[in-house]
């Protein structure tokens, strides 16, 4: 932080001072420079959606979609989420942000569907801000009102961190969400710290196991364990289980030997435009019919 930076800065002279001084306001300075692009960048339509396939291991079909989002940059190219997702969370700009993902998720999966596609799950990533807005049932109610997308087709996708800062809070809402027909996952599972005893109060449909953990799973009897883990802990809980970040073919058998239900990763798809998930279901949809 700033203060423990500037006596570090103090204690190695004047001109270590000035070196981090003017680090500390070109990084403040960028961050400011971003913050401001943000605020135009919806009006602007500088954001768009991709979709990273998730394929049920028992079929070996495409059964949903993640949509992740991407902002176009006039000047700077490809700006990556984990840049601006934090500004826009501390700045409460996810609100707005939020709002026109779950407008376009939705609309999107609607499309598919109109399109004659083989029906998919859409998941949305919902942060705590996002989360904690007194609105935000009225406003998942109103993009699917609009999509004219039934709820059972659609996923929120929350963290442990967010859900355990108020176990009591978030039940709530999440049980007000399930009332709806919404179904709720929680993602990146096994990076932060959940009360196992909370966990099974929560209206969850699916756990996604990080892929820290699946990054190094060949190799490492650790992430082993904690894969194994998570499988069986989901499966007791009567949850589905995905494993995120699957990259390669030991990894895949792996989890498929240990039952994990489903799968999303580089190996299938990366996050792609919503053309190529159209292509990729027509496909297989006609590839099921023979
Ligand atoms: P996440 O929800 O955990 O999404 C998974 C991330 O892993 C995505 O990064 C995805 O592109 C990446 N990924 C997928 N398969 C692989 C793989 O096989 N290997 C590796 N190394 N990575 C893989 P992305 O798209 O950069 O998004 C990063 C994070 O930003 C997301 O993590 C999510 O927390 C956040 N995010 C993205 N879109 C939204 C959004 O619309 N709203 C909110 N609130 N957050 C979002
Ligand atoms: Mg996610
Ligand atoms: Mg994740
Ligand atoms: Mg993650």
């Amino acid at each position: 932080n700033a203060d423990a930076a500037m006596y570090r800065a103090k204690e190695l002279g004047k001109n270590n001072c000035q070196f981090y001084a003017q680090e500390m306001n070109a990084s403040l300075e960028e961050k400011l420079a971003l913050m401001e692009g943000l605020r135009r960048a919806v009006d602007d339509k500088q954001l768009r959606l991709l979709y990273q396939p998730k394929v049920d291991l028992a079929s070996g079909q495409v059964f949903g979609v993640e949509a992740l989002i991407r902002w176009q940059h006039p000047e700077r190219g490809m700006v990556r989420p984990d840049l601006f997702i934090p500004l826009a969370e501390e700045s409460g700009m996810i609100v707005a942000i939020g709002e026109w993902v779950l407008r376009e998720a939705c609309r999107q999966a609607r499309d598919w569907q109109d399109a004659g596609l083989p029906p998919i799950s859409m998941s949305v990533n919902v942060s705590p801000r996002q989360f904690d807005d007194r609105r935000l049932v009225a406003r998942v109610a109103a993009a699917l009102a609009e999509a004219g997308l039934e709820p059972g087709w659609l996923e929120l996708e929350v963290t442990e961190s967010l859900i355990m800062r108020d176990v009591q809070q978030a039940v709530d809402k999440m049980r007000e969400l399930e009332g709806m027909g919404i179904a709720l996952s929680i993602d990146d599972f096994g990076t932060g710290y959940s009360s196992l005893a909370a966990l099974k109060s929560f209206p969850i449909s699916r756990l996604k196991i990080d892929k820290s953990f699946v990054r190094d799973l060949a190799h490492s009897a650790d992430d082993q364990a904690i894969a194994r883990a998570i499988i069986s802990l989901s499966h007791q809980l009567q949850m589905r289980v995905i494993a995120e970040g699957v990259e390669t073919e030991q990894q895949r058998a792996f989890l498929t030997q240990y039952g994990c239900d489903e799968m999303q990763g580089y190996l299938f798809s990366k996050p792609v435009p919503p053309e190529d998930i159209g292509a990729m279901l027509a496909r297989s949809a006609h590839d099921t019919k023979g």
